[in-house]
């Protein structure tokens, strides 16, 4: 279909979105009455909708519905029915698959390919969580007073999530996956760039029998519902994925409402090879870690860290692969590397690579861009920058690697470590003492040997530094998600009140 319009109308359509981004409240489409937003399509430049913010208003009623719900949905649904209806969101997020990731490649911009798997991701971890939902206890503490004491993990009620642009669908379901498994209410917040996707998202979890408004989606911009929704009393827990310059403004903001966080943020991971490794792996790897979803990942392996020895070879190999990547219209099922998502990001990349050359002296070697009007971002190297350039050190978040040489494993664990950030890394070596002793060294929530970018919502994730702090996935999140109570029962047959601790009394 040449006009991308009217595909946009046709898969709204299909998921019952309505003809251009609303809020989801209660169970009901809701029209902002804020200021314009306009989503366009990254690969043609054409305006796909324009809507409304969202504004503080609809922000606080999505959060008076999630507290309602929530109390609906830990009083009248036990743990293993909750599980039931997590199953049931699971499969009909896997009926809609196709529309989905169609929806999210026209407007985030992303391979078609990528998106699929992004959406097949959502099904596993409500899945996932759908299996925890009622095998959530306490424990029995030995405690030596002579109570018995237990404990009990509790929902904390409405927990706000604000996420990104740059895979909307999979943070969504990453994030509302584990906060309705442990039984709270959620308001989300997408980028207003991508809305579109998490209200799909929700409205099948509606029809699957999800309560109407345990979830609710605000379409719009970060500071007017951001604000109203962190302040709100039902509120008890703000979890953030995007960058440390709004996750420090969110976290300042939580923390004047003395809310806790989760904040999952950007990173610099460095991708380490080492002389000894398998080369053609690595450089497979090293061409993933970078240039899929054109460099917008919160883990790409943005900074690659090659031994002397060996760098101009591996460079000279990762060259020659990375001009065979197709590049082009993120609905076309050939399309490796999608343009970037939005013109925002484009100036951002841009500006860094134009610091890079211009100012810093780096030394560029480019692949070509698609002809046409896109966003388009040709895989990039950048070697030979001094240590202290941007974009040696500051996240690009593009399809733009920098290379840097180490002289031995000190060095390589120095530089890895150089950086604000701790959020992923890599090694590739078959030396497996020194694969352990790298892994160990590396500030990073996330490490691979001899791979890249492999997650599973079964294993935690998560940063520290400017990458964030708390943890995603796996039973971590079923922890961010509850908190802790304990029960002290007197087994005395004489009742005693103790004040203070009193041993053995
Ligand atoms: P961003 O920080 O610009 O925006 C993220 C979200 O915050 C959006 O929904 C935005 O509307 C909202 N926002 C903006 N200002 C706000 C405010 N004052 N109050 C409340 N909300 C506000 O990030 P982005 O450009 O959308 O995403 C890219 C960044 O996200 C990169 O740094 C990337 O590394 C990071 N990221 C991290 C992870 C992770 O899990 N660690 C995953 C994906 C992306």
């Amino acid at each position: 279909m040449s006009d991308r319009r009217e595909l946009f109308a046709t898969l709204m359509a299909e998921l019952g979105l309505g003809t251009r981004p609303q809020s989801l409240i209660g169970g009901t489409l809701r029209e902002g009455g804020g200021a314009e937003i306009t989503l366009e399509d990254p690969y043609t430049r054409q305006t796909l909708a324009i809507y409304a913010d969202c504004e503080a208003e609809l922000a606080r009623s999505a959060c008076d519905c999630a507290a309602a719900a929530q109390r609906v949905w830990v009083q009248q649904f036990s743990g293993a029915a909750r599980g039931n209806v997590m199953q049931a969101i699971a499969a009909s997020v896997e009926n809609h698959l196709e529309t989905i990731a169609r929806l999210e490649a026209l407007v985030a911009g992303k391979p078609l390919r990528d998106c699929r798997v992004e959406a097949s991701k959502v099904v596993e971890m409500f899945r996932y969580y759908a299996g925890w939902a009622d095998k959530l206890h306490g424990e029995v503490i030995p405690v030596p007073s002579g109570h018995l004491n237990y404990t009990q993990r509790e929902p904390l009620g409405v927990v706000f999530q604000i996420t990104p642009w740059n895979a909307p669908v999979f943070t969504a379901g990453w994030q509302i996956a584990p906060a309705i498994a442990t039984g709270n209410g959620v308001v989300i917040k997408p980028s207003e760039l991508t809305p579109v996707t998490s209200v799909a998202l929700v409205l099948l979890a509606e029809q699957a029998g999800l309560p109407k408004g345990l979830v609710n989606v605000l379409a719009g911009l970060g500071p007017t519902a951001g604000d109203a929704a962190i302040a709100h009393k039902a509120v008890r827990k703000v979890i953030f994925v995007g960058s440390p310059q709004t996750g420090r403004a969110v976290a300042t903001a939580a923390g004047q409402a003395l809310k806790p966080v989760v904040l999952e943020l950007g990173g610099k991971s460095a991708n380490i090879v080492f002389p000894d490794a398998n080369l053609e792996a690595a450089c497979r790897g090293a061409q993933a870690a970078i240039f899929s979803a054109s460099g917008q990942s919160c883990v790409a392996g943005s900074r690659l860290l090659i031994h002397r020895d060996v760098q101009e070879q591996f460079l000279g190999m990762l060259e020659s692969g990375m001009k065979k990547l197709t590049l082009g219209d993120p609905l076309d099922e050939s399309t490796e590397i999608g343009p970037i998502s939005n013109a925002r990001q484009f100036r951002h990349v841009s500006d860094m690579l134009r610091q890079a050359g211009e100012q810093d002296g780096g030394r560029i070697i480019a692949g070509d861009t698609p002809d046409g009007q896109g966003l388009f971002v040709s895989p990039t190297i950048l070697a030979d920058l001094p240590a202290d350039a941007a974009a040696a050190h500051q996240e690009i978040f593009g399809p733009v690697v920098t290379s840097l040489a180490f002289s031995d494993e000190d060095d390589a664990i120095d530089i890895a470590n150089s950086t604000d950030f701790g959020l992923a890394g890599a090694v590739w070596t078959a030396d497996v003492g020194r694969a352990h002793r790298v892994a160990a060294a590396v500030r990073a929530g996330t490490f691979w040997i001899n791979s890249y970018k492999a997650i599973h919502v079964s294993s935690p994730f998560g940063g520290s530094l400017s990458s964030g702090f708390g943890r995603s996935s796996g039973t971590d999140a079923l922890m961010e998600y509850t908190s802790p109570k304990s029960v002290w029962i007197d087994t005395a047959s004489t009742p005693r009140i103790a004040f203070g601790y009193a041993p053995d009394a």
